[in-house]
């Protein structure tokens, strides 16, 4: 087994610190990935402070992996050494069920998260991105467009593919007037997406202050959500709502802003439970749903879309020694648009 590097939180809401452990013996249908560069997904947060009861330590947090092949087993067939490798937010998941629906593998049973899980048949956590190395099964590796930049090219693991699959899903495209609710991390990526799909995007963000960005990044207007007269203004005017805020708001009141079939989708998940008024819904048959990152079948689409459009994220990179203070500054949406760690930094 090999010993890898990284940062782990050992309790809840405890500060991130170095953390050595043990990578498994690679299997023939194995990876190995020397990991460049993680990106910090809100997520990893809520998951630190145990926000959603479901957290298993030590965590080493990661699943906006970037890196390079260093080996692979005797049947792996799509990559070798040398190769520009993701890795999302599963690394395996129930074979019958992946058989039986391979593009929706992410809402089957038995899915492997990248941290925070459990080695499939063992107690043994997985250990995410945070570290030097992973090993991963051939069939949840996706590849990197070489004219990505890994760093900037590591939050399309899971903030990308997040926001690519529900504007799939609900066919954003000409003609389609998207709501992106939320400018950070996985909002920016949902503007650049929805833009290069053709849609006509608007963002709803608690202030104007990072208006010169989301025009720059796409949006055709961008209002502030602590201004009163958005609401009005926007009511019954939006096909479909992204929301990827990570704090409890009023849905009912974005709910409004959709037209006759209009679908506001959850992304972001808030710790607390939202209310939500029937009449935010019935008058118009308004739809309210969620959609959970995307299949690795979709997440390898994404990756060609971006490599073909050549969207990446707006990075921020840091080291290793300030994982602590950048999970402050996202918790004060103090980010553009998503901190990467540099693993190079793990000395
Ligand atoms: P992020 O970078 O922190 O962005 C969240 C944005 O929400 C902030 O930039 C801010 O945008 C807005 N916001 C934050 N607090 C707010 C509040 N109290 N009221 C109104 N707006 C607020 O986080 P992220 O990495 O994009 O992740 C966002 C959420 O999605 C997290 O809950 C994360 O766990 C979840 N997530 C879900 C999936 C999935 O598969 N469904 C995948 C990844 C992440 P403005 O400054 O523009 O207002
Ligand atoms: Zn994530």
């Amino acid at each position: 087994m090999a010993i890898a590097k990284g940062y782990a939180a050992h309790a809840a809401s405890a500060p991130l610190a170095p953390f050595t452990f043990q990578r498994r013996e690679p299997r023939e249908d194995d990876v190995v990935i020397a990991i460049r560069y993680c990106g910090i997904c809100h997520s990893d947060i809520h998951m630190v402070d145990n926000g959603w009861g479901a957290s298993v330590y030590p965590l080493v947090p990661g699943h906006e992996i970037a890196g390079v092949v260093t080996a692979v087993g005797a049947k792996v067939t799509r990559f070798k050494v040398g190769d520009h490798v993701g890795v999302g937010c599963f690394v395996d998941s129930c074979t019958t069920c992946a058989q039986r629906d391979v593009d929706r593998e992410q809402y089957m049973p038995g899915l492997v998260l990248t941290y925070s899980g459990f080695e499939p048949g063992s107690s043994t956590p997985t250990y995410g991105g945070y570290s030097d190395s992973i090993v991963v099964k051939e069939g949840y590796v996706l590849s990197i467009p070489d004219n990505l930049p890994l760093d900037a090219a590591a939050p399309l693991l899971c903030a990308g593919i997040t926001l690519y699959s529900p504007l799939r899903h609900w066919k954003a495209g000409p003609g389609m007037k998207v709501g992106i609710l939320g400018m950070g991390g996985l909002g920016h990526m949902g503007v650049k997406l929805a833009k290069a799909m053709g849609a006509e995007v608007t963002v709803l963000s608690q202030t104007l202050s990072k208006k010169e960005d989301g025009l720059r990044l796409g949006a055709s207007h961008y209002y502030a959500t602590s201004d009163a007269e958005t609401f009005t203004r926007l009511a019954g005017s939006l096909d479909l709502i992204i929301c990827t805020v990570s704090s409890p708001i009023d849905w009912n009141a974005y709910l409004s802003l959709l037209k006759v079939d209009g679908t506001f989708v959850v992304v972001g998940a808030p710790e607390q439970p939202v209310p939500v008024n029937a009449f935010a819904v019935i008058p118009h048959r308004r739809s309210l749903a969620g959609s959970m990152i995307g299949s690795i079948k979709e997440t390898q689409e994404m990756l060609d879309f971006c490599g073909r459009h050549g969207i990446v994220a707006d990075i921020e990179t840091i080291g290793v020694a300030q994982i602590n203070d950048a999970y402050k500054r996202v918790l004060a949406s103090d980010v553009r648009y998503r901190f990467v760690i540099d693993m190079a930094t793990l000395g």
